[in-house]
């Protein structure tokens, strides 16, 4: 049985990749636009509202957040800048793709990357751009589809349906999928089931 909450401290906020610290622990990131409700499934996962929190504090929603959950096996949650922000100059957007770019490429501990995508909506240019930067680079994600419980059940089979055709056009194969609702309670097992599974392998390749 899976407690509902994790066992999870700040360790730290960065400006860049190459200011955060060297971690042994797996990381996994979470990224999306601004809105798609990154915060609410960071505090659903952890069922600790404090850590999201930090994330949104003044200063620190521009910056790479490190968090440690100490579990038996522990691991490293970063939460990065929300992208595709319009109320932002071209010049911080600017920055702010630098900063994940850095980070997705460069951070070493880094064994997946949940890319959010709100449900509701049709395929977004910029998600679109940034999967295919992602799968350019080689850079593992898994897409967490939120906000699930404000479609009925048959909207929901359908816009799943329309997002993986979509996808389908320039992918060969879908990346890994979970549906979501931090309001209706659903994904946060079949999350931290695929962290864990992630954490034996990599926990197996670094012996
Ligand atoms: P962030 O900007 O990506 O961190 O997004 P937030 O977590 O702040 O969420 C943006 C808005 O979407 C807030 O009003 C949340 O209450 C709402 N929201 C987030 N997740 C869900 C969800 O699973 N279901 C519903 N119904 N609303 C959600």
């Amino acid at each position: 049985m899976q407690e509902t909450t994790l066992d999870i401290h700040y360790v730290g906020s960065y400006k860049s990749v190459s200011e955060c610290p060297m971690l042994p622990e797996p990381e996994y990131c979470f990224i999306g636009r601004s809105n798609v409700g990154k915060s609410s499934i960071i505090n659903y996962i952890t069922g600790r509202d404090e850590i999201a929190r930090t994330s949104k504090k003044p200063g620190k929603t521009q910056s790479i957040n490190l968090f440690k959950v100490t579990e038996e096996s522990p691991w490293m949650m970063a939460d990065l800048p929300g992208y595709g922000f319009a109320a932002i100059s071209k010049t911080t957007r600017g920055e702010w793709s630098e900063m994940i770019d850095g980070y997705v490429m460069g951070r070493q501990n880094l064994v997946c990357t949940f890319l959010l995508i709100d449900i509701r909506h049709k395929r977004l240019e910029n998600d679109r751009e940034f999967m295919n930067y992602m799968g350019e680079k080689g850079i593992p994600f898994c897409i967490l589809y939120t906000k699930s419980d404000k479609l009925k059940p048959m909207e929901l089979k359908n816009s799943l349906a329309a997002y993986e055709e979509a996808m389908l056009t320039e992918w060969e194969a879908m990346p890994p999928t979970i549906v979501t609702s931090s309001v209706k309670d659903l994904g946060r097992q079949e999350i931290l089931d695929y962290i864990h599974n992630l954490n034996e392998i990599f926990k197996s390749q670094a012996l």
